[in-house]
């Protein structure tokens, strides 16, 4: 397949970039433009297959048309985005304006030059927070963040061009709580400022902070600590290429993309000190706004109508290969 890749310098973007690369079968065309994306990780798998890369922002519109143009692409699998939380409550059109408006664009070029299939990063957090923790594609969406609501709208987006036209085809794939880094110790997650619980956790073993907090322990749960489904990014990358597959064969689905269990934030810090034996400093702090106690798959879907077979499904594992890629950086 001729497979253009947004966003493939990023985190999750250079995992599946690597996956397509050691599958072997596709030409992959990438565009970034090194935003949160690493140049560093273009030139590492450089050495694991061939790719062309583009320099491209997805609002420069004129720019990409010239690549449609230029390239006959069967499919699109779409990360370049905006994805802090935070964030996109204080800047709330920079959010839309990019996962949302620049995703109708893309999507609207790929319909008008033919691309039959186009994966989509989507995420839990369209969820909102559910009533039961446990949420399958079929449970409600009510995000509470523009975040959220950005990529939410991108979905409605595609479920309509899709319905309006019968030769295009999505699978949207709703990630849970993705964490690790390539088992090969090649990739990882290279952005500093990166917010999530296993990236902080890490970068405090390393000593690259003194502490770090736990954000309530007064939630509804078994220890207190919000409940999330953490799933290792190989087999969160590997979902992309199973879900491309199933496309060639199917029509347009959405799945969830997690393992169907949860740990707490108090677990997960255990597990931490235990894998790194380093025993670091964590401080109880409030709650963090918009957090919802528990978050976890029903993944049932992905298993059962794809190809996906989970093969790090290991809290241990996952945080192992975050800390040995954490070691790497400077
Ligand atoms: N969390 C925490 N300390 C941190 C980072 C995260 O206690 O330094 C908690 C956060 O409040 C949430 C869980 O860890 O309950 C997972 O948060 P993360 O940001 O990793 O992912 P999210 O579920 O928000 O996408």
């Amino acid at each position: 397949m001729n497979i253009l890749i947004t966003g493939g310098a990023g985190y999750i973007g250079s995992h599946v970039l690597k996956a397509l690369l050691e599958r072997g079968n596709d030409s992959v065309t990438v565009i970034d433009n090194f935003y949160s994306g690493s140049k560093e990780a273009l030139i590492t798998l450089e050495s694991v297959g061939k790719f062309e890369f583009i320099k491209c922002d997805l609002s420069d519109t004129f720019s990409l048309r010239e690549i449609f143009k230029t390239h006959k692409f069967d499919a699109i699998i779409h990360f370049a985005a905006f994805i802090e939380v935070f964030e996109s409550t204080v800047k709330p059109l920079k959010y839309y304006l990019n996962n949302t408006a620049n995703a109708a664009n893309l999507i609207n070029l790929a319909i008008e030059y033919g691309v039959g299939k186009f994966i989509f990063s989507s995420t839990a957090a369209t969820y909102g927070e559910p009533e039961s923790g446990v949420v399958s594609e079929q449970s409600p969406q009510n995000p509470i963040n523009p975040y959220g609501k950005s990529k939410l709208m991108t979905e409605w987006i595609l479920k309509d061009a899709a319905a309006a036209n019968p030769n295009f085809k999505y699978g949207i794939l709703r990630y849970f709580n993705v964490a690790g880094a390539s088992s090969d110790g090649l990739i990882g997650q290279n952005y500093p400022n990166a917010t999530h619980l296993i990236k902080v956790a890490t970068q405090t073993i390393t000593g690259k902070r003194e502490s770090m907090s736990v954000f309530g322990t007064d939630y509804a749960t078994k220890d207190g600590t919000c409940v999330r489904d953490y799933i290792h990014i190989e087999d969160l990358a590997s979902a992309h290429l199973s879900v491309l597959e199933y496309l060639s064969s199917n029509d347009s689905d959405i799945f969830n993309v997690g393992y169907g269990r949860g740990f707490s934030v108090f677990e997960v810090i255990e597990t931490a000190k235990k894998v790194s034996g380093v025993d670091f400093k964590v401080i109880n702090a409030s709650r963090r706004d918009g957090d919802p106690a528990v978050l976890i798959s029903n993944a049932d879907k992905l298993k059962t109508k794809t190809n996906w077979k989970p093969k790090k499904d290991s809290l241990e594992l996952i945080i192992s290969s975050a800390l040995e890629w954490e070691k790497k950086l400077k």
